[in-house]
């Protein structure tokens, strides 16, 4: 409604986009997003990549989750904001060539990891594989884990070959859900676009069109990834706006 008065009155408006939205697997990965649902991964380091090219379109490090649909959460919703901008981007992902690589250990190298496995499958080495990520891993996420891993479920953790404990590192290290698109509009957080910003005046918010009009928030061509900069450009327009 504001920006067909605005319209009205000559301000210019810059295209307006749903931003930051939770992303949607395709169908190889949905099964695993559905039984992975609710599971929040926290200290992750996640790449988004065209599987063609191994281009990194965008990186982060922080919380996300897996939903019913797809996967959602701060760093996620970050990395949906820069697949928006690339228009070129939309045909990759309907075509399934857009990956989320998932760290699930950042902290960790590939030896560091491997060192730790095979520390923790000495303190019990009869255990079955499949009991033995516990201390690794949230708990939801062992059985995934473990079939993805190809590794025989009952094999003994002192019979696991050293191939096989690669295979675990690197599905630990990059651990993949392919990307099929985004969920619909209404659940975007922001709206990137709006008044273009050259037409206010920063000192003051005020409409350099007129007279006496002041902007604060989303209706101004600001926006931001996650980490509370949307409600900081809200607040800080409005105050400078309330001010004048
Ligand atoms: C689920 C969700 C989570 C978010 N989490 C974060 C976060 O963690 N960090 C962050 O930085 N940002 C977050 N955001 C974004 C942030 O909330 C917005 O960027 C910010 O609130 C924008 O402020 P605003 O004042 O411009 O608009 P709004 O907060 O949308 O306020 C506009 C107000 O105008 C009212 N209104 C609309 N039309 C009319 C009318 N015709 N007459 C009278 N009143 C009207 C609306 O009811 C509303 O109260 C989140 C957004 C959503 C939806």
């Amino acid at each position: 409604m504001g920006i067909k008065w605005l319209k009205n009155f000559g301000h210019k408006i810059t295209e307006l986009k749903p931003s930051l939205i939770p992303l949607t697997a395709s169908k190889n990965s949905l099964q695993l997003c559905k039984q992975l649902q609710g599971l929040t991964l926290k200290n992750v380091a996640i790449k988004i990549q065209d599987k063609k090219t191994n281009k990194t379109i965008y990186e982060d490090f922080g919380e996300m989750l897996f939903t019913h649909f797809g996967v959602s959460g701060p760093i996620i919703l970050s990395g949906s904001a820069h697949l928006l901008r690339h228009k070129n981007l939309q045909e990759k992902l309907q075509a399934g060539d857009i990956e989320l690589l998932i760290d699930l250990k950042p902290a960790l190298s590939e030896k560091k990891l491997e060192d730790r496995i095979l520390r923790d499958f000495e303190k019990e080495k009869n255990k079955e594989f499949k009991n033995s990520l516990n201390e690794l891993l949230p708990s939801k996420m062992v059985e995934q884990v473990v079939e993805l891993s190809g590794i025989d479920e009952r094999k003994k953790v002192n019979s696991i070959t050293k191939e096989e404990r690669k295979s675990l590192v690197n599905l630990l290290k990059c651990f993949k859900i392919t990307i099929s698109g985004f969920r619909p509009i209404e659940e975007a957080i922001i709206t990137s676009g709006g008044i273009a910003v050259q037409e206010i005046n920063p000192k003051t918010m005020e409409s350099k069109i007129i007279k006496g009009l002041y902007f604060a928030g989303e209706i101004i061509d600001v926006d931001a990834y996650t980490g509370g900069f949307n409600l900081q450009i809200a607040y800080s327009t409005g105050y400078v706006a309330g001010g004048h």
